[in-house]
């Protein structure tokens, strides 16, 4: 338990505690109790849906719940929101899943600046150096240049290969090109690491799909800011029913956000958190862990 998780305890607890001895849970206590809950929750930035949804699960496994002899009220409270956090949040050991022909591929999507290239190259290294795999990686983003240029340098420090850079050709060419270099090669896997713009529009959404339809990812993974907050969801939204997400990756989670993005993302798709960034070397990518991320969205 962290500190900033006891302090919603004690908030609770200051509510709650007057009922010890009285054995069970009213619907007045657990009101007042939900609305610290839900007012911890906005603090973290999960969005206004995703609060309400979560606060009616919770109310409804407190409401009429016996207090046990050895908690106090409150601490029981805090124990079903931190239960119902988790099971919202996802298990623990989320991977990522290799388990194909390869090349496998694997797409990421996302806005500009989330972290995209930078998580690409993080996850080339870990698949290197952890797994042993061979790795392929490839810039689609036709756009910008330097991004190009960006996920080249990263490979050359990393000794991974980038996959020659070709002027003039669309994504998806690039995209096939990637996998038969892949084939031709001998790699396992393919990193595929797409153009994002700087707002979720139409054009980024039909690129992302054909490249997708062209390139037959086993993963597509959004790469998201985990500092967004309240527009989490419909990133989220957007990528997953227009492009088909199989995961999530959270980036900047070194930072001072209250990772309710991550609730929030997790609740609407309901696909898995599956690593986080944490800094800004290409050697700060972590497993996720749910308990780790529910202290701290409790505030
Ligand atoms: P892209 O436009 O989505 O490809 O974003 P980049 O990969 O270029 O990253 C944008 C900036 O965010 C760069 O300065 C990265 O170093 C930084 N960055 C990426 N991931 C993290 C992270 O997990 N933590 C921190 N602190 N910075 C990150």
């Amino acid at each position: 338990k962290t500190a900033l998780f006891d302090n919603l305890s004690e908030k609770l607890g200051g509510i709650l505690d007057r009922l010890t001895g009285r054995g069970s849970l009213s619907e007045a206590d657990v009101d007042a109790a939900m609305r610290e809950v839900r007012r911890a929750l906005l603090e973290a930035d999960v969005s206004l849906d995703v609060v309400r949804s979560f606060t009616e699960r919770v109310r409804e496994q407190a409401v009429g719940a016996t207090v046990v002899k050895s908690v106090t009220p409150g601490q029981m409270v805090v124990k079903i929101v931190h239960d119902e956090l988790i099971a919202t949040l996802g298990s623990d050991g989320q991977t990522i899943d290799l388990n194909a022909v390869p090349p496998v591929a694997i797409m990421m999507v996302g806005l500009q600046g989330s972290g995209k290239t930078t998580t690409t190259a993080k996850l080339a290294r870990r698949l290197t150096q952890r797994d042993k795999r061979k790795v392929l990686m490839a810039s689609l983003d036709v756009y910008r240049p330097a991004a190009m240029e960006q996920l080249a340098v990263l490979g050359r420090d990393l000794d991974i290969q980038t996959l020659p850079i070709v002027e003039g050709q669309k994504p998806a060419q690039i995209a096939r090109r990637a996998l038969e270099a892949g084939k031709l090669g001998g790699y396992d896997v393919v990193l595929l690491d797409t153009a994002g713009r700087t707002t979720l529009d139409e054009e980024m959404m039909s690129e992302a799909a054909e490249i997708k339809s062209t390139a037959n990812p086993h993963e597509v993974l959004l790469v998201a800011d985990s500092l967004t907050g309240q527009d989490a969801v419909n990133l989220a939204r957007a990528f997953d029913e227009r492009v088909g997400l199989t995961g999530i990756v959270l980036t900047r989670v070194d930072g001072d956000g209250r990772g309710g993005a991550a609730l929030s993302m997790r609740a609407v798709t309901g696909k898995p958190i599956k690593l986080i960034g944490t800094g800004e070397k290409t050697d700060a990518l972590e497993d996720f862990h749910p308990n780790r991320i529910a202290g701290r969205i409790l505030g």
